[in-house]
């Protein structure tokens, strides 16, 4: 009887030995990920969650292990189409966190099991006009994560280690993945916008950028006002810290020195340069926005400035990092299973996220 049932115990725990390396064989060939073929609407949950084959590092390129991967309005513009296709299928996501697993041949900086941020600027040219005038956000030739090259809605991302970041150790996966996208892109848009201590500042939309960057206005003491459709975003950004919050185009009741436009609504423009001082700035934060409606030249005139932000030097991103860390900024997050980036998008389009969306690996 005891050798029976020891025989038997033997072939179970063979079985599940067997099991688990077959299930490691596979894991070696293939990882989980979300593809999109085709964009569309997302209400269509054009995303499908499949495996497809481990990318391989090579030269430069680091492997990562990703825990965690932000969502961000741009994922939002790639699966929709509004961004023009240039990868497919394609794997959204250029806000990702996690450990290094393999290291190409040449990589130097860092090493296995380190932990990094891979960001929307995946790669540039270093040779253009723009890469060697100390532009190389605005390179000819850049490579995006999430659009031009496969990102984060994976279990593996692959990235040159001179575009990597290493992380705060003291930020956890889940809050350091806004920091990647929303948290750099709207500290770009906190210096180009020429915001001084104590000054007064328009935040329009009260999104994952804003719910960042309000922190680091905080800590530079100047006074935001927030501008947001939805209610629990204002109550959100008064919790924060705002001085004022009102509708999309309501007006602040004091001038303001400066705006920035993180919704992707064009009709938003007139308000904002309406809001701010003579010589006051309007920053635009997105990637993508609707129409901008013919514009009274009186709205621009006393030296205003429109201007836009496009993507990030390595050097906004360091920055950012380290004033993360110093202050130190705190993200509210929501967290989906990769399984459900389609539910992810489709909440964050209806503004149901309260700061930010992250998916988990
Ligand atoms: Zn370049
Ligand atoms: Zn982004």
């Amino acid at each position: 009887m005891g050798g029976g049932l020891r025989n038997e115990s033997l072939l179970a725990l063979r079985q599940t030995q067997r099991r688990t390396a077959v299930r490691r064989y596979r894991m070696e060939r293939a990882m989980r990920a979300c593809l999109l073929y085709q964009p569309a609407k997302v209400e269509t949950s054009p995303l499908r969650f499949e495996e497809t084959p481990d990318p391989v590092p090579k030269g430069q390129d680091v492997l990562v292990r990703v825990t965690h991967c932000g969502v961000c309005r741009t994922d939002l513009h790639v699966v929709e189409g509004e961004l023009p296709p240039r990868k497919s299928p394609v794997i959204p996501g250029h806000q990702v966190v996690g450990r290094i697993e393999k290291a190409g041949p040449e990589v130097k900086r860092f090493a296995v099991g380190d932990r990094v941020g891979i960001p929307w600027l995946h790669r540039t040219c270093g040779v253009c006009d723009f890469c060697r005038a100390g532009k190389e956000n605005l390179c000819e030739n850049a490579e995006f994560t999430g659009y031009v090259v496969d990102g984060g809605y994976a279990e593996y991302a692959l990235a040159p280690e001179g575009f990597v970041y290493r992380l705060p150790e003291r930020v956890a996966d889940q809050q350091a993945a806004p920091l990647l996208c929303a948290g750099i892109i709207g500290f770009r848009s906190l210096r180009l916008s020429g915001i001084e201590h104590g000054g007064k500042l328009g935040f329009y939309g009260f999104g994952a950028a804003a719910h960042v960057a309000i922190q680091v206005a905080r800590f530079w003491k100047v006074d935001v006002y927030a501008m947001t459709r939805d209610e629990r975003h204002q109550k959100l950004a008064l919790e924060m810290g705002a001085v004022w919050t009102g509708g999309t185009v309501a007006e602040p009741p004091a001038k303001l020195d400066a705006a920035i436009i993180f919704a992707p609504a064009g009709e938003i423009v007139p308000a904002a340069l309406r809001a701010v001082k003579k010589g006051g700035t309007v920053t635009l934060a997105g990637i993508h926005m609707s129409t901008i409606p013919p514009l009274d030249y009186n709205l621009l005139y006393h030296e205003r400035v429109l201007r836009s932000v496009a993507n990030n030097t390595r050097q906004d991103g360091e920055d950012f990092l380290r004033l993360a860390e110093e202050i130190p900024i705190r993200t509210a997050i929501e967290v989906f299973p990769l399984s459900e980036a389609n539910r992810a998008l489709n909440q964050l389009k209806n503004d149901a996220i309260r700061g930010a969306a992250v998916l988990r690996a």
